[in-house]
Order: structure tokens, then sequence, then C-alpha cells
């Protein structure tokens, strides 16, 4: 933990169990982490899953949080948020409750064993890329681009808004 606050962008999908309501859930969990504010909610959207086909659509969002998380001690809540809603891994891309991705988070970039930042999805991910063009649209992510850039460049291809903003 740290003594200042931070940035840091959540990727979250679900295609298992009612997914808007378990991105909702996740939502209100990520709000209720230690030494964390959720500060931004992106629209939720209906995609496209990546990988195996034989799977639901996803619902994607992205949350804006301010933490005095390391970027460390956020993926460990964060695989811990996703224990509690009852994700197990089974085949890769394959279809799940809950998934939880650290996306970015200034001055945490990390390239090791079961942890990279920016996670290396980011740039060519539209499903991830739409959410977080709602609440971070100007970003640079580094060895990557601007947020836009990127998003106008992956297209939007098997992507739609499910759900408008409520409120922050
Ligand atoms: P992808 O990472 O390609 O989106 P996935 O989300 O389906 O695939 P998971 O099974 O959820 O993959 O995660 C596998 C491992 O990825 C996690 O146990 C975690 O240690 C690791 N990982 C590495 N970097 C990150 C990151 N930035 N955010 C979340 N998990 C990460
Ligand atoms: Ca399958
Ligand atoms: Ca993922
Ligand atoms: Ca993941």
């Amino acid at each position: 933990m740290t003594s200042f606050w931070r940035p840091a962008y959540v990727a979250i999908g679900s295609n298992l169990n009612h997914p808007q309501a378990r991105v909702h859930e996740a939502f209100e969990r990520l709000a209720a982490l230690p030494a964390t504010r959720s500060v931004l909610r992106s629209r939720l959207y209906n995609t496209r899953p990546m990988g195996p086909q034989d799977q639901p659509y996803f619902v994607n969002a992205a949350a804006g949080l301010l933490t005095q998380l390391t970027a460390r001690e956020l993926l460990e809540v964060l695989l811990g948020i996703e224990t509690a809603m009852g994700r197990n891994r089974k085949e890769r891309w394959g279809p799940r409750v809950i998934d939880l991705d650290l996306v970015w988070m200034p001055g945490e970039t990390i390239d090791e064993p079961g942890l990279t930042v920016p996670h290396p999805g980011v740039s060519t991910r539209n499903f991830v890329l739409y959410p977080l063009a709602d609440i971070a649209p100007t970003l640079a992510i580094p060895g990557h681009g601007n947020v836009l850039e990127l998003l106008h460049r992956a297209g939007d291809d098997g992507i739609s808004v499910l759900e408008q903003h409520k409120s922050f």
C-alpha cells in the first residue's frame, strides 16, 4: 500500500449467470475494496466472445478507480473478487461469471509471470477499448497508444451498447 492515490483502470467481463447483473455486482465490489474509491463507470456493452464461439455473448464494462494499492495488491484483490463471485478457470477464453483485468495504472509498468501492466490485450480488443473510452478517452497507454486512437483502429465489429450511463 502507498500513502498516495493513483488512478487504475479495470476491464470487467461476464457471460454467465446473468452477466448484466454480474457486471453491476463487480462495480459494487470494486467500490467496496479497501483503500480504493470507485470514481467512474462506463456504459455496458454486449460483445461477441473472443476465442471459442460456442459460448454466450459477453457483457463488458470498465471502472475507473482511485487507489492506494499497488498494482500487485490490486491484482490480488481483483482475483479475490473473481473467486468470491464463483469464477473457476477452465478453458482459455472460455465462459466465465466474471473477469477483472487490470488494464493500466500510471507508474506501474510491470512484466513478470502473473502480472503484465499494461494488460497486453488492450490495444486490439474493442470490448476493452469501448468501455475504456467512456471513462478515459484521452488516456495514453505506454507501449500501445491513446485510447481513442486504439479504439478507431480496433473498430466496432461485434460490439453494441447494452446500457447507457445512469449515474457515476
Ligand atoms: P486474458 O488475460 O488474455 O484477457 P483471461 O482474462 O481469460 O485472458 P485469466 O484466466 O483471467 O485470463 O487470467 C490468467 C492470469 O493472468 C491471472 O491469474 C493473472 O495472474 C494474470 N494476469 C497478468 N496480467 C494481468 C492483468 N494486468 N490483469 C489481470 N490478470 C493478469
Ligand atoms: Ca467450448
Ligand atoms: Ca481477460
Ligand atoms: Ca483475467
